[in-house]
């Protein structure tokens, strides 16, 4: 009886020196050795445990209720000895390390899209919403795709017109316009219809200068199918101009020619600077001139696959930086592949 009354004094003994040895902690390494020394495998609190079997049986219970009461007791109090040191160490910290929260933050870089991109995009929204699927051919091209098939022959006065890289490859260039990709969709739909755009880079061996690029983006329009009318052009692109440029804006299309289109057009939408007053983006005419199209060439038709006599269709193309630059007057074309910064974070 003595011993078991012994136990019970030891749990209480041991409760107490362990708690007051916890007071003495001061840092994370003292906690651990603390935690070893008192809730351990071979902790007295965890003997008593192991050596249950030899308390009188009629005792066990009341010497196993009382060693988790202490377990539980040194558990709690080394839990809350953590937390306390963790306070104490944030509250030195804050006291030391002074944040200052009205500091404002450090900004984020934004990425965006390219201004280009960006006009590319609303031109692919704009004939997407009529059932214009965007298709894309290669920039680098065979002569015969770049100018042969489009009507245009080797002797063909308008080949001035598409100053032109050619590779070391003999017959092999970079497209000077997309307008090849027309008889890529056609060879590929026919005898289907085709309504489609055909958007990408061009290249031309140009001087470079504020108003010429060695590269640019265009365009290209492309309806083919039975019964296509000049009236079916007109109509496209002026809903085109509508939405890309505004409700209310007007058109006007000007004869033209290109050798890959018969009868050939371009068109002009009224000044957005000046409204048609006549300012320096329109050089006083009230009109800037925003694509060219025609309808297809029945040579080009036949190229693509179709029978002339059977499909017509008509063809635009335009450059979506010439419309950025209208539309944001910037002065100089060559910002646009220039990578520099300040420009093109203004879009
Ligand atoms: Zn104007």
């Amino acid at each position: 009886m003595t011993d078991n009354n012994n136990v019970l004094q030891n749990l209480d003994q041991m409760q107490e020196s362990a708690l007051k040895a916890l007071e003495q902690v001061e840092d994370e390494a003292g906690l651990q050795a603390w935690r070893t020394a008192n809730l351990g495998r071979s902790s007295p609190v965890m003997q008593v445990f192991s050596g249950l079997g030899k308390v009188p049986k009629e005792l066990r219970p009341e010497v196993g209720r009382r060693a988790n009461e202490v377990r539980e007791a040194l558990e709690n109090a080394l839990n809350e000895r953590s937390e306390q040191m963790r306070q104490a160490a944030l509250k030195k910290s804050l006291e030391t390390e002074r944040l200052d929260v009205t500091l404002p933050g450090r900004p984020f870089n934004r990425g965006r899209l390219h201004v280009a991109t960006q006009t590319l995009r609303e031109i692919y929204r704009v004939f997407g919403d009529m059932g214009f699927q965007v298709y894309r051919s290669p920039e680098v091209e065979t002569d015969e795709m770049n100018f042969g098939l489009l009507n245009i022959p080797p002797y063909h006065p308008a080949r001035d017109m598409w100053d032109t890289f050619h590779i070391t490859t003999p017959g092999v260039l970079l497209r000077t316009h997309t307008s090849p990709g027309q008889i890529h969709v056609m060879r590929e739909s026919v005898p289907n219809p085709v309504r489609a755009i055909l958007p990408g880079m061009c290249y031309r061996y140009e001087q470079i200068s504020a108003r010429s690029e060695i590269q640019f983006n265009q365009v290209e329009v492309l309806a083919v199918g039975h019964n296509i009318t000049f009236g079916d052009l007109k109509g496209t692109l002026t809903e085109f101009a509508r939405r890309m440029f505004g409700e209310n804006v007007r058109t006007r299309l000007r004869p033209s020619y290109f050798p890959f289109t018969e009868p050939s057009g371009e068109m002009d939408v009224e000044c957005f600077v000046c409204g048609g007053k006549g300012c320096s983006m329109c050089k006083g005419s009230g009109w800037l001139e925003i694509l060219g199209c025609g309808m297809v060439h029945p040579t080009v038709l036949r190229n693509g696959g179709y029978d002339p006599e059977e499909f017509s269709g008509f063809a635009a193309g335009m450059g979506p930086e010439r419309i950025a630059i209208l539309r944001h007057k910037i002065e100089d074309i060559r910002n646009f592949w220039a990578n520099d910064l300040r420009f093109l974070e203004q879009f």
